[in-house]
């Protein structure tokens, strides 16, 4: 299985307050500077792929995988958790 994700939470700091708001990786890829993402479910970093050449679509990945996230069905371990370096 791969580690591909069509949305993500980015982070917004507006007066001093910090949201988490879902995105599209469309969304994401026309933004500039491009927000902090992570995951939407065990909140570990996730970085943002442009398409590739070889017909691979555009999509985020965790930067560091993550055991207890279901999202990475590929190597989740059956009881989701929060990732080691969770982003608040
Ligand atoms: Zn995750």
């Amino acid at each position: 299985m791969t580690d591909e994700r069509d949305f993500c939470e980015a982070r917004f700091d507006r007066d001093g307050v910090t949201t988490w708001e879902l995105r599209s990786i469309d969304e994401i890829l026309g933004m500039d500077p491009r927000p902090t993402l992570r995951c939407p479910q065990c909140h570990g970093q996730f970085r943002a792929h442009k398409a590739g050449t070889t017909g691979q679509r555009a999509h985020f990945e965790h930067r560091k995988g993550h055991a207890g996230c279901p999202l990475k069905p590929g190597t989740f371990n059956g009881t989701p958790s929060r990732h080691p370096e969770a982003l608040d």
